[in-house]
């Protein structure tokens, strides 16, 4: 038997249809409104909104309810969408108890400024999260998610799932969540880097991953979480690193056509645009970025490391401007800032065959080809002050034949933040962690 909507249930999307019939509605009552006696209300399922008109001397519930209700569908131009349910009877399934931090439906867009402070609205997350504004945050992303896994799948890949209880770090700086694991110390995974490289080097060649990722970083900014999504991709001989960029590039711009194709009500809704994607990302050195975004080249004595988010905000400027997108690619990064599983460049060992992707001023993804030589291994992992004893399961990887290798890691929420120019990385999280944030 195939699953269906329950039969004594109309969704609001299909009214249009139901003219003149006798329907009965399940949903959120989101506004209410009199008018010249008549009392009108707003209710709300999963496909929409549409208005309630009450019969003369019935009670209208408090703002949120949650109802049944049954009338008669009647096309009606000045209702919204055309068309309103002429209440006969209704129930209140649930009323709310305690008087609401705010109005969730008069919420401003999280895309522009006023409204209440981001914090109370991220403590009230259960009533924030009803709002139709802030669910369309929540559609985007996953719409995001699924882009992802069609354009993935469609080229081969497989998607895992790997531990998150872990015996140590792969990020360097980023730090480690300490956990009890019963006698002993474990970690909260800062990536999946090691589990997918292994995953790359067996036959299945292709494989992502989307799953949470720890950094106990003590940060403060409006870019970084606690805990955030990562969108892990690694595949099998890569031909070169533009092979990378060139899959990253496609599947960045497959979000934003699915966006553009099927959420335009939600950008509406959000009063907001789709980055400019352009052609194609321009591609620039780190050098040549950090002389956009400063005006001075690095020189031998004071190399470039990495750049500020004030400098890739500028660098983004630029891209858009020269080159007509808010996407851009700065590569050959220092090997002594990249991460020890980074691949030298051949012709300059101190640069290293790595990328970040930046997309309207912030950096969307690090990736890059690996290192799959056993010994060059080893001796980055020591170099960098790892200890290769602990790395033994990993090493072994390489010392029983691995494939040349490559992959990026991108961030959901910060993906969900940049496609929607939201202020803050937190705005594109259901329940965002942060230093101070542990609940709800
Ligand atoms: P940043 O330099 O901005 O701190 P990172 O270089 O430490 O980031 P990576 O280790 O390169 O981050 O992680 C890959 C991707 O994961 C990043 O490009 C970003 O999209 C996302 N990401 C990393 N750290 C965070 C974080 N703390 N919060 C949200 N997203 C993150
Ligand atoms: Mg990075």
């Amino acid at each position: 038997m195939t699953w269906q909507e329950r039969s004594d249930r109309t969704l609001v999307r299909d009214l249009k249809d139901r003219d003149g019939a006798t329907v009965t509605l399940l949903g959120r009552l989101v506004a209410r409104r009199d008018m010249g006696g008549v009392a009108f209300a707003d209710l709300l399922d999963r496909t929409g909104l549409v208005q309630l008109v009450l019969p003369g001397g019935m009670a209208t519930p408090a703002l949120q309810s949650v109802i049944r209700c049954s009338g008669v569908v009647a096309m009606n131009e000045r209702a919204p969408r055309g068309v309103e349910v002429q209440v006969a009877e209704l129930d209140v399934l649930s009323a709310p108890q305690v008087d609401l931090p705010f109005n969730p439906e008069s919420l401003p867009s999280p895309c522009t400024e006023g409204g209440p402070k981001l914090e109370t609205l991220l403590d009230h997350r259960e009533v924030s999260l009803r709002s139709t504004k802030y669910l369309a945050v929540v559609r985007i992303a996953s719409e995001i998610l699924a882009a992802a896994d069609d354009f993935l799948r469609y080229r081969d890949f497989v998607e895992v799932k790997t531990p998150k209880l872990v015996s140590g770090g792969t990020e360097g700086g980023a730090g480690l969540f300490e956990v009890k694991y019963f006698e002993r110390s474990a970690f909260l995974a800062q990536s999946p880097q090691l589990y997918k490289q292994t995953m790359a080097s067996t036959p299945l060649e292709r494989v992502f991953e989307v799953g949470p990722v720890f950094r106990a970083e003590k940060h403060a900014t409006g870019r970084h979480l606690n805990e955030f999504t990562g969108i892990d991709v690694e595949i099998a001989y890569p031909n070169d690193l533009r092979h990378l960029l060139s899959l990253i590039e496609g599947l960045v711009r497959a979000m934003g056509a699915r966006l553009a194709e099927r959420c335009q009500g939600e950008l509406d809704m959000l009063g907001t645009k789709l980055p400019v994607l352009g052609e194609a990302f321009p591609v620039i050195d780190l050098d040549t970025a950090k002389e956009i975004a400063t005006g001075q080249r690095p020189t031998r004595s004071n190399p470039a490391e990495h750049l500020s988010a004030a400098e890739e905000q500028t660098i983004c400027e630029w891209a858009l401007r020269e080159h007509g997108s808010e996407g851009c690619f700065v590569t050959e990064w220092p090997t002594r800032f990249r991460p020890f599983y980074s691949l030298p460049c051949a012709g300059n060992r101190k640069k290293s065959e790595t990328f970040d992707l930046l997309l309207r001023g912030l950096e969307m993804s690090s990736g890059g080809l690996r290192q799959h030589d056993a010994a060059a291994l080893e001796e980055a992992i020591g170099r960098q002050g790892l200890d290769p004893a602990a790395m033994e399961p990993y090493l072994r990887v390489f010392r029983t034949g691995c494939p040349p290798h490559g992959g990026f890691g991108l961030g959901l929420e910060r993906l969900v933040q940049k496609f929607l120019d939201l202020p803050n990385v937190r705005c594109g999280a259901l329940f965002p962690r942060d230093r101070n944030r542990l609940a709800p």
